[in-house]
């Protein structure tokens, strides 16, 4: 309980849920003084007096989820002051800002996938048509490529490139300035014929620059990731606020955790059997209606009941484990490939990420050895969100080793 003299009156401030034991005195005083004074000091005061973090055992009965966090909750604050205790140190200061570190991270790598990712796993290619020209004689490839042109009316960088190729082959710049992938397309079709006569190797070097392969279900995986981060990092602010809002904020996190879950696999699944439809559709397909599935079965209220806390760990343990499948079908196929392998040890990894993370949050580990002592930093749900946060990381290189295969060898 805590008093304070305000406007020279005595404010006591606590709940009578909070302690059946408290004096009655405390009760006679809020009584008395149970709106805050509108002005000054006094009313600043209130307020740091109102909005002070709380002990476990004073919780609302929806506000208490771990026994071995003693101190620092928020609880029932007001919407305004929630917002801005996303600066101030709480016991969820770190549970909202590892996941919101991780959405801008993952927000960054989008933006990145998307200007640079195909530059990046074509460099290779680049680099040898670059070391084909410099080998080959220029001014007889130049006339090659210009008597190529005219066949391609209708490419729209047409007249461009040629003025570019006459006066810039000869000093090499040719390479930084075919950015377009339709050109290097048109280039591709047209030029074999006249290459592969004088040197078998050219040819399959420009065969190397084709247009890349989709990337939406890259991207997916990356909008699940997002998501889910934002969606939790939005729950973990939340939530104190209220029993209602705290109801629909663990909806939204766990509909986060299955779109991270499904779109999760767009990326192996499609890239893995992108050469073979009835496989790529059927894992695909089934994924999704596991996903939305389970989504529509959050929403429902009977599935936030502590005696339903086993069955939701089953339904996400069984999409993750569902993976499994996909993945052994793909070593199957592609045992040969280092792709294949290297993506699976990076998908293994993500898994023992994922799964260590689980098992310290179930286990509510360090906190239960020493309750208390890790309320701000450290306890069970912060090192969970952070492996998470890893294991969605990991997925991403698995993904970037999936696109440079697909890219450079097509099916
Ligand atoms: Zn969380």
């Amino acid at each position: 309980m805590n008093c304070c003299l305000i406007e020279s009156r005595k404010v006591c401030v606590m709940d009578v849920h909070e302690d059946p034991n408290m004096p009655a005195d405390a009760v006679e005083i809020r009584l008395v003084s149970p709106r805050p004074p509108r002005v000054g000091k006094g009313k600043r005061l209130w307020k740091k007096m109102k909005y002070q973090l709380v002990e476990y055992h004073s919780l609302p009965g929806f506000l208490r989820d771990n026994e071995y966090i003693l101190g620092h909750y928020r609880s029932e604050w007001p919407m305004k002051q929630i917002l801005l205790s996303i600066f101030s140190i709480h016991n969820e200061t770190l549970n909202v800002w590892t996941h919101l570190i991780g959405f801008f991270i993952f927000l960054s790598l989008t933006i990145y996938t998307a200007m640079k990712v195909p530059k990046v796993v074509d460099l290779e290619a680049l680099q040898q048509i670059s070391d084909v020209l410099k080998k080959a004689d220029l001014h007889k490839l130049q006339s090659e490529i210009l008597t190529c042109l005219p066949s391609l009316p209708n490419m729209p960088d047409l007249q461009k490139l040629r003025e570019e190729l006459k006066t810039t082959i000869p000093s090499m710049d040719l390479i930084s300035s075919l950015s377009s992938w339709h050109v290097m397309e048109h280039l591709y079709n047209c030029l074999p014929e006249l290459l592969s006569a004088r040197n078998h190797i050219d040819a399959q070097v420009l065969q190397g620059m084709k247009e890349p392969i989709t990337r939406w279900p890259f991207f997916a995986f990356l909008g699940g990731a997002m998501f889910c981060l934002l969606a939790s990092s939005t729950c973990h602010l939340l939530s104190c606020h209220s029993e209602r809002v705290s109801y629909i904020m663990l909806r939204l996190d766990y509909a986060g955790i299955a779109a991270l879950i499904a779109t999760s696999f767009y990326p192996p699944v499609y890239y893995s059997f992108m050469c073979d439809p009835f496989f790529c559709n059927l894992y695909l397909a089934s994924i999704t209606f596991l996903g939305i599935a389970t989504i529509l079965f959050s929403l429902l209220p009977m599935f936030q009941r502590p005696e339903f806390r086993k069955i939701r760990a089953s339904l996400f343990f069984g999409m993750g484990m569902s993976g499994v499948a996909p993945i052994i079908h793909k070593l199957i196929l592609f045992w040969q490939q280092p792709e294949a392998l290297h993506t699976t040890l990076y998908e293994i990894l993500m898994g023992v990420l994922y799964g260590v993370g689980a098992l310290i949050y179930a286990a509510r580990i360090p906190e239960r050895w020493m309750p208390g002592k890790f309320d701000i930093a450290g306890h069970s749900h912060q090192l969970f969100h952070v492996l998470v946060v890893a294991g969605a990381f990991t997925h991403y290189q698995a993904g970037l080793v999936y696109l440079k295969w697909r890219d450079q060898y097509g099916c």
